[in-house]
């Protein structure tokens, strides 16, 4: 990496979070790229992050073998984070549990859970389809009647600390020399079909060679100031924590999805549960009213239907945050715009961007530096399926 010169930077991120500070640190790694990397982040606490308040957690159970390999990259991150990460020897504590995920299906979604079976073992997972029988030997607090099989995560699946995660990729990008700036972008300037400089809400004005788009749910205005399309907006998700007293005998709970749409996880020493709320609109970005009516009416309900010992819990805490809702087909927007060349994407990620910031930082910075993916092909992620309206097909959306 060099270092800039006055007001101008090579690579300029939009966003310093999960996918902000992992593109700044797989550019800032990789050697072949001698730019500059400035990341403007108005928000140095990062209190209203889509990372900060994320569910964190990591699966291999996608039906899309590019979400598969994505995946399974972040495990292979996830292993070797020190190494990756460390400063004079020091690296936040990820803090992986290996919990697995197990999704339920009634008779009418065995076919789906076959299907996307089929193609997580042939893309390597470790995944295992069980009886209403074996559901019950491992899991006997889950209610089965109505069950006609599962699919269980067996290794690489569970949960981290995505605000270490995401300090990981930021402290090492700053000790490569990446530099964060305490802004917020208002503008770009465009010069045919090139972004020359990036307008700040101080006044500022930072001219570029490129602009990488990790805006989380507020992507699209970036975009718009590049007068290009993303269909990507706020979208509220409430997490509810709770206390159980009564011990649930058998294995650990892994983060399992109802057929209803609820999901729900161990949380030690609390469980976790949320689902996608009855009213799914966009929302105002600084909306992050915890809706509680869903609590009432839709997810107590079907956590006592499918573990009757919830019966008897309490609630101890809640939050709410935004997904970057792709409302073309909830994946990543990933990779440059045909019309805009040096205006990058990594966007729309929805609920499982966290576990994706590593494959996509690392993918950004190969076709800053090469031109092209030299490792994960993510090219059916690109933006122009967005132009073309062709969705990017993913069945196990949570
Ligand atoms: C409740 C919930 C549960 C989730 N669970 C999971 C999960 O289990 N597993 C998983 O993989 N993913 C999960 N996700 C999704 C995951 O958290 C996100 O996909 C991921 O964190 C997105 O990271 P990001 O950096 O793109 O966006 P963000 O974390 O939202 O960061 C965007 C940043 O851009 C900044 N910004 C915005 N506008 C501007 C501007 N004009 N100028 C400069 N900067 C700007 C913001 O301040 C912010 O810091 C969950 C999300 C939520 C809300």
């Amino acid at each position: 990496m060099t270092g800039p010169s006055a007001r101008h930077y090579d690579t300029v991120i939009v966003g310093g979070a999960a996918l902000g500070s992992s593109v700044a640190y797989w550019l800032s790694e990789n050697p072949d790229y001698d730019g500059s990397v400035l990341v403007v982040e108005p928000d140095p606490t990062y209190e209203h992050a889509s990372t900060t308040l994320s569910e964190a957690s990591v699966r291999h159970q996608f039906s899309n073998p590019v979400n598969i390999a994505l995946s399974r990259f972040a495990t292979e991150f996830i292993a070797d984070f020190h190494e990756c990460v460390q400063v004079d020897g020091e690296s936040p504590d990820l803090g992986f549990r290996d919990t697995g995920y197990l999704f339920l299906a009634t008779e009418s979604g065995m076919p789906i859970l076959r299907q996307n079976h089929e193609v997580q073992r042939s893309c390597g997972a470790e995944v295992a389809l069980l009886t209403p029988d074996e559901i019950h030997a491992r899991f006997p607090y889950l209610h089965v009647d109505d069950l006609a099989g599962a699919s269980l995560g067996l290794r690489h699946e569970g949960n981290i600390d995505a605000y270490s995660l995401f300090q990981g990729f930021c402290r090492r990008a700053r000790h490569n020399g990446v530099e964060y700036l305490a802004d917020r972008v208002v503008g770009l300037r465009l010069a045919e079909d090139r972004v020359t400089d990036v307008e700040l809400a101080s006044g500022d004005t930072i001219a570029c060679n490129r602009v990488v788009n990790c805006a989380g749910p507020r992507a699209r205005w970036i975009a718009e100031m590049a007068g290009l399309p993303l269909p990507v907006e706020p979208r509220v998700r409430s997490v509810f924590v709770f206390d159980c007293r009564e011990p649930l005998d058998g294995d650990l709970l892994p983060l399992t999805i109802d057929p209803s749409g609820l999901h729900f996880r161990t949380d030690p020493p609390y469980f976790i549960a949320g689902m996608t709320p009855a009213e799914d609109v966009e929302v105002d970005p600084d909306d992050f009213r915890v809706r509680r009516e869903d609590w009432e009416e839709r997810i107590w309900p079907n956590l006592v239907h499918r573990v009757p010992q919830f019966e008897r819990i309490a609630v101890t805490h809640t939050w709410a945050g935004h997904y970057a809702y792709n409302t073309l087909d909830q994946n990543a927007v990933v990779g440059p715009a045909s019309a805009v060349p040096n205006f990058y994407f990594a966007n729309g990620f929805s609920g499982h961007g966290l576990q994706q910031s590593p494959g996509v930082g690392r993918g950004i910075s190969e076709l800053v530096t090469y031109g092209e993916y030299r490792t994960l092909d993510l090219s059916e992620l690109g933006h122009d399926r967005i132009v073309r309206g062709e969705p990017f097909l993913e069945r196990n959306i949570i």
